[in-house]
C-alpha cells in the first residue's frame, strides 16, 4: 500500500468488481441509445453561478453540497453536483435546440461531486447516467422517461423497486399552494433551520425525514388539491400512459425533491433493499430552468440515475450479472521461440477481434495456466520447441478440457469458427 488512499466518501472501481460498473452503465444507457436520444458529454466543472441560479440557493445541493474553487484567474467554478443545469447549458450554447425538431433528446454518463456525510449510497464523487429530453411539454415524453428507466432497471433484473409519481404544478398553481402550505408550516413547532427553509423552499419540510417533523405535517395542505386545471389533466395523461405502458407507479403526494427547478411531472425510483439510501433515480419536469439561466422558454423533462446505488440494490436482490468473459484466448509460450511466435499469433487475432491475452513475464508453465484459468478465457493456445517444429500449437477447450493439435497457420480461422 502507498502512503495514500482515496479522498474520504470516494472509492475507487478495480477489477474484476469495475467490470460490474460498467456493465450497470451500460444497462442504463442502453434504453436511450435506442429511443432517439443522443449522447452528450460537458466539463466536469462549471461556472458555480450556473448551479446557484438553475439549482437553487435555496437547495441542500448548493447550500451546503457544492465543492466550489477559486482559480487562479479569479473564476469562480464549482465540481458538477448534477447534470441537468450543465446539459442545458451546453445545449443552448450549442444552438442544439435551434437547429432541429423538438425536443432535443440527450444522454449522459459521468462523475458528480457533492459534499455530504459519506455513508452506504452516500459518496462524495457519484456516478450517474442521465436523460433529458429538451423543448417539448407532451405528457408523452414524461412517460417515455420513465418508461426507460423502468426497463433499464428490469433488464439488469431488478425488481424490488417502486416508481414514486407527484405533480409539483405550474406557475401557476405552485405559487397558491405554497403560500397555503407557508402558512400551515407556520404554526408548527421546528427548528430555526427549518422555520428559514419554510420561507426559502417551503415543499422542501414535506421532504423532511425526522419523525418529529413527519409527525407535525399530517393533516398538511396536499399539492394534488391546488392543481390547476391544465396540471391536472397533464399528470392524468402522463398516469394514464404509463397504466397503459404496464409500468406500476405509485403517486406520492409528499414527493417534492430537492432542485428548485422541477415543474409538474416529479418521480423518484427507491428501491426497498437499500436502507435510508433508498432513492435509485430520480427525476422530472423542469420548465422553467432554460429561462433561469438565461435562456428561451423551453419546457423540459429528465432523470438521473445512481450507478452506485443500482449497484447497492443489484447486491441486495443477489443478482449477479452475466458478465461475458473479457478474453477469449490465452496464449502460452514455451521458450524463447514459441513466445516470438504466440506473440504474432495473438496480435493476428486480436486483429481479427477476437479477444486474446498472453502470458507475460516469462514464467513457467504453471504459472502460465494459472493466469489462463484466471483471465476466463474460452480456449488457451500452448506451443513448445517441439510443436513449432511440426507447424502446430495446442488448442486447449478450457471447458470442455479437450486438447488437440492445430496447423499454426489455420490457428485463427480454427478459433473463430469454434467461437462463432
Ligand atoms: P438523496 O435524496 O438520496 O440525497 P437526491 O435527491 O439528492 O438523492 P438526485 O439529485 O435526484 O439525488 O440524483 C439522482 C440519483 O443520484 C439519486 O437517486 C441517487 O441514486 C444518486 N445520488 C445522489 N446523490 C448521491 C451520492 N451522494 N452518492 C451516491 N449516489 C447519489
Ligand atoms: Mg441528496
Amino acid at each position: 500500500m502507498s502512503t495514500f488512499k482515496a479522498p474520504k466518501g470516494t472509492y475507487d472501481l478495480t477489477p474484476p468488481d469495475s467490470a460490474k460498473y460498467l456493465a450497470v452503465r451500460e444497462a442504463l444507457s442502453a434504453p436511450l441509445k435506442n429511443s432517439g436520444y443522443g449522447y452528450i458529454e460537458t466539463p466536469g466543472f462549471e461556472d458555480v453561478a450556473l448551479f446557484s441560479r438553475g439549482v437553487g440557493e435555496s437547495t441542500d445541493i448548493v447550500s451546503k453540497e457544492m465543492y466550489t474553487l477559486t482559480t487562479k484567474g479569479g473564476s469562480e467554478l464549482a465540481l458538477r453536483p448534477e447534470g441537468t443545469a450543465s446539459v442545458l447549458r451546453a445545449a443552448l450554447e450549442a444552438n442544439l435546440h435551434k437547429l432541429g425538431n423538438l425536443p432535443v433528446k440527450l444522454w449522459y454518463s459521468g462523475s458528480y461531486y457533492r459534499y455530504e456525510r459519506p455513508q452506504k449510497g452516500r459518496y462524495r464523487h457519484f456516478s450517474q447516467v442521465g436523460a433529458e429530453a429538451i423543448g417539448a411539454e407532451d405528457p408523452a415524453l414524461d412517460a417515455e422517461l420513465i418508461i426507460l428507466a423502468d426497463q433499464a432497471y428490469r433488464t439488469l433484473g431488478l425488481q424490488n423497486f417502486r416508481i414514486l409519481l407527484n405533480s409539483l404544478g405550474d406557475k401557476e398553481c405552485r405559487p397558491v399552494y405554497r403560500d397555503a402550505l407557508q402558512e400551515f408550516l407556520r404554526e408548527l413547532d421546528l427548528d430555526d433551520d427549518t422555520r428559514r427553509r419554510i420561507d426559502l423552499n417551503p415543499l422542501r419540510v414535506l421532504d423532511d425525514k425526522r419523525p418529529e417533523v413527519q409527525k407535525q405535517l399530517v393533516g398538511a395542505p396536499v399539492l394534488r388539491d391546488y392543481l390547476c386545471d391544465a396540471c391536472k389533466a397533464y399528470h392524468e395523461e402522463v398516469r394514464d400512459l404509463l397504466t397503459a405502458a404496464g409500468v406500476v407507479y405509485e403517486d406520492d403526494e409528499k414527493l417534492v425533491r430537492g432542485l428548485d427547478y422541477y415543474t409538474r411531472t416529479t418521480f423518484e425510483f427507491v428501491h426497498d433493499g437499500l436502507g435510508s439510501q433508498s432513492a435509485v433515480g430520480g427525476g422530472g419536469r423542469y420548465d422553467g430552468l432554460s429561462e433561469m439561466i438565461g435562456g428561451p422558454a423551453l419546457p423540459s423533462v429528465g432523470w438521473a440515475l445512481g450507478v452506485d446505488r443500482t449497484v447497492l440494490a443489484l447486491e441486495a436482490e443477489g443478482i449477479e450479472l452475466e458478465l461475458p468473459s473479457a478474453t477469449s484466448v490465452f496464449a502460452v509460450p514455451l521458450g524463447e521461440e514459441a513466445r516470438r511466435v504466440l506473440f504474432a499469433k495473438v496480435t493476428e487475432l486480436r486483429r481479427v477481434g477476437v479477444a486474446a491475452d498472453f502470458a507475460f513475464g516469462g514464467r513457467g508453465l504453471k504459472g502460465a495456466m494459472k493466469s489462463a484459468n484466471r483471465s476466463g478465457a474460452r480456449f488457451t493456445v500452448v506451443a513448445g520447441e517441439r510443436d513449432l517444429a511440426e507447424g502446430v500449437v495446442q488448442l486447449k477447450d478450457m471447458e470442455s478440457g479437450e486438447q488437440q493439435a492445430v496447423a499454426l497457420d489455420a490457428l485463427v480461422a480454427e478459433v473463430q469458427q469454434k467461437l462463432a
